[in-house]
C-alpha cells in the first residue's frame, strides 16, 4: 500500500456495523452478541482498524477484534440475558435504552468521585476541565476532544461515551486554563487529555495551543503531552489527513520554543505497531522534534503474554519511541472481562522486564492509579517476622502520590493471591497503610473516590 495516499475515515457502530465488508464473516451468533453486548457498552471502530488492524481469519480470538468489538463475556451473564431478552422479543429503542441504563448503574460507572478531588477552583469557580492531582502536572480536558477515533472495549470512560456523562470534565476554553497556570508555577507539565485530543482538526487544535505559545503566557509549562491512541486507530491524521502537515508545524514550532513535547501513545499490543501507516506516522512525529512515550493497561483477553510486552518495548524502543507505563485495568465497566490478579500483573512484567535490555527499561508498572497516586507493585517478598515465621508481602511504593512525600517509599501490604485492586490490599504491619491518615483529611467529603487516569 501507498502510505501517502489518502484514506477515508469512516467510522462505524452499533447502527451501521454490518456494513463493514468483513463482518459478513462473522456467526449470526457473534452478530447478536455484538447488538447485545454494545446496546450496553460503547462500541465504535474504523476502517484503518478493521482493514490493518484485525486478523479476520479468526476474529474470536484476535487481540484487536477484542480490544474493539462488544464480546458476549463483557457483560456478565445475568446481565447478557437481559438485555438478550429485551432484543428477542422485539424491544424498541425505548425499551433497549432503559435496559442498558439499568444495566450500566450496575457496572461501577463512577469508579472516581473524583471530580470533587482533583478538579481545581479558581475565584470562586469550580474548572470542571481541568485536573490537578500532582503538584507536576495538570490534566486538561478540551470540550472538543472528548471522543476517540474507535473505542477501546476496556475504556474506563465508558460512560462519557454511552452519554451517561456527558463530557462533564470538558472545558471550551484556554482563557481560564491560562490564567489557572499562571497562578501555579509548581505546574511544569500540561497534559492533553480526553477522550483523544487527536480527534480535533487543526482548526480546533491550536486554539488550545496557541494561547500557550510565542511568550505568551506566563506559565511555567517546560512538558506539554497530548494523551493519544491515534497512532493505533488512526495515524493517517499525521499522514494524508487534510491538516496533517498544520499540525506537525505547529508540534515544530512547540519544540522549537524549548518547550518538550510529548506524544503519551497509547498502545495495547504488538499489533498496532506493525503496519507501515504507524511507522511513518512515527517518523514524521518524531522529526518535528516531539518525544514520544508509550503506555498501556494490561488486559486479560488482550496483552497478558510477557513476550508481547517484551516484542512491545523492544520495538517501540526500535521505532524511537519511549516505554513510559504499564497500567493495572481500572475497577469499573467489564472489569471481570480484563482484570487479571496483581500477583500475575507483576509476573507479566517482570517476565517480560527481563526479557529487554536497559534501554526499555523506561517503563514503569505495573501501576494502579488509585486515590493516593500511582501505586506500583515491586514485588512478592518474605519478610521475617521472627523465631522462623515467614510473611508474604507485597512491596509497594508511589510512582506519584496525592502528597509529593509520599512518592517512592516503600510500603507492604498483606500478600492475597486473588487482589486485582489497591481496594483488595491491607496493610501487611498495623491498622493503616503510612498515608491514609493524611489522605483521610483531604479527601473527607469523598472517601471512597478512586482515580483518574492512565491516558
Ligand atoms: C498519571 C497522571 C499524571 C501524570 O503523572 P506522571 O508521573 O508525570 O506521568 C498526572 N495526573 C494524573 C491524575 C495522573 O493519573
Ligand atoms: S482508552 Fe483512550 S482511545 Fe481507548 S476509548 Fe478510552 S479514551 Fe479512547
Amino acid at each position: 500500500m501507498d502510505i501517502l495516499q489518502a484514506v477515508r475515515y469512516r467510522a462505524y457502530s452499533l447502527h451501521n456495523y454490518q456494513q463493514i465488508p468483513q463482518v459478513e464473516s462473522l456467526s449470526d451468533r457473534q452478530k447478536f452478541d455484538i447488538s447485545v453486548v454494545g446496546s450496553v457498552l460503547p462500541f465504535k471502530v474504523n476502517n484503518y482498524v478493521t482493514d490493518e488492524l484485525i486478523d479476520w481469519s479468526d476474529p474470536a480470538s484476535d487481540p484487536i477484534f477484542r480490544l474493539t468489538f462488544p464480546q458476549r463475556d463483557m457483560l456478565l451473564p445475568e446481565h447478557y440475558r437481559q438485555m438478550a431478552h429485551v432484543i428477542r422479543s422485539g424491544g424498541d429503542r425505548n425499551a433497549i435504552k432503559e435496559a442498558a441504563h439499568r444495566i450500566r448503574l450496575e457496572l461501577n460507572p463512577h469508579p472516581a468521585g473524583q471530580m470533587a478531588l482533583n478538579v481545581p477552583l479558581m475565584d470562586g469557580v469550580r474548572l470542571t476541565g481541568i485536573q490537578h492531582k500532582y503538584r507536576e502536572t495538570v490534566l486538561f480536558f478540551p470540550s472538543s476532544g472528548q471522543t476517540c477515533h474507535s473505542y477501546c472495549t476496556f475504556c474506563f470512560r465508558w460512560p462519557q461515551f454511552t452519554g451517561m456523562d456527558e463530557w462533564k470534565f470538558a472545558m471550551r476554553e484556554t482563557e481560564l486554563l491560562v490564567r489557572y497556570l499562571e497562578a501555579h508555577p509548581e505546574a511544569t507539565d500540561l497534559l492533553f487529555t480526553g477522550g483523544d485530543p487527536m480527534v480535533m482538526n487543526y482548526k480546533v487544535f491550536s486554539q488550545y495551543i496557541e494561547p500557550l505559545l510565542d511568550g505568551r503566557a506566563r506559565t511555567n509549562i517546560q512538558t506539554i503531552r497530548i494523551g493519544t491512541k491515534s497512532l493505533s486507530f488512526w495515524p493517517y491524521k499525521f499522514l494524508t489527513d487534510p491538516d496533517a502537515d498544520q499540525f506537525l508545524r505547529l508540534f515544530e514550532r512547540i519544540t522549537r520554543q524549548g518547550i518538550n513535547l510529548a506524544i503519551m501513545a497509547h498502545f495495547n499490543h504488538p499489533r498496532e505497531l506493525a503496519t507501515e501507516a504507524v511507522a511513518a506516522a512515527v517518523r514524521r512525529l518524531r522529526a518535528t522534534g516531539a518525544q514520544i512515550r508509550t503506555q498501556s493497561p494490561l488486559l486479560n483477553h488482550i496483552n497478558t503474554d510477557p513476550d508481547s510486552w517484551a516484542e512491545m518495548w523492544r520495538t517501540q524502543v526500535n521505532m524511537n519511541m519511549i516505554p513510559y507505563y504499564m497500567f493495572i485495568a481500572r475497577n469499573t465497566g467489564a472489569r471481570h472481562y480484563f482484570e487479571v490478579p496483581l500477583v500475575r500483573a507483576w509476573e507479566i512484567f517482570r517476565e517480560a522486564y527481563q526479557q529487554v535490555s536497559g534501554v526499555c527499561r523506561t517503563v514503569r508498572g505495573p501501576s494502579m492509579s488509585c486515590t493516593p497516586g500511582k501505586v506500583q507493585i515491586l514485588g512478592v517478598s518474605e519478610l521475617p517476622l521472627g523465631e522462623g515465621l515467614m510473611q508474604k508481602v507485597f512491596a509497594l511504593r508511589m510512582i506519584q502520590g496525592r502528597h509529593p512525600d509520599w512518592v517512592a517509599k516503600p510500603f507492604f501490604a498483606k500478600y492475597d493471591p486473588e487482589a486485582t485492586w489497591m481496594s483488595d490490599l491491607k496493610p501487611a504491619f498495623g491498622e493503616k497503610f503510612f498515608y491514609e491518615k493524611e489522605l483521610e483529611s483531604i479527601t473527607s467529603d469523598t472517601p471512597d473516590e478512586e482515580h483518574y487516569l492512565f491516558e
